[in-house]
């Protein structure tokens, strides 16, 4: 089996596939620090072209610890299987104690993907969470 390589995002290390290859979301694993993470893979023909919009997904802490762990928990469950979405990653802010998260990047709809914008904010809604997109530049 070839493995596809990536950067990891976290210490610039040697990231490999670890599910998902052949699809638009590629899950991988930091060979380095252990981090894993999932991509969304485009099509080589698509990354010639336009790339949709992308946004950062943003969601306000509520300033009650226990609400905020809970809220957590929701979204951990609602995000799981998002592309875009790293518990790590949420895991890591909850602990930093922000009051926003940033909960990955996501991306609009565009003529030949129907994005994950509007998954985001389905798994949010389930989470009773109202999510802020912030483009990313
Ligand atoms: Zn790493």
């Amino acid at each position: 089996m070839s493995a596809m390589m990536f950067d990891c995002p976290a210490c610039g290390g040697e990231a490999w596939s670890t599910a998902g290859e052949g699809t638009s979301l590629i899950h991988f694993a930091c060979r380095d620090c252990g981090r894993e993470s999932a991509a969304l893979a485009y099509p080589a023909w698509v990354e010639s072209g336009p790339r949709p919009a992308a946004y950062r997904a943003i969601v306000d802490v509520p300033a009650q610890p226990q609400q905020a762990s809970k809220l957590r928990l929701r979204l951990a469950r609602a995000f799981a299987k998002l592309p875009g979405f790293c518990l790590a990653d949420l895991e890591r802010q909850a602990v930093a104690g922000l009051s926003v998260w940033d909960l990955g990047r996501y991306y609009a709809a565009s003529d030949y993907s129907d994005g994950t914008q509007a998954q985001a904010e389905q798994a949010a809604a389930q989470a009773g969470a109202t999510l802020r997109f912030v483009l990313e530049k």
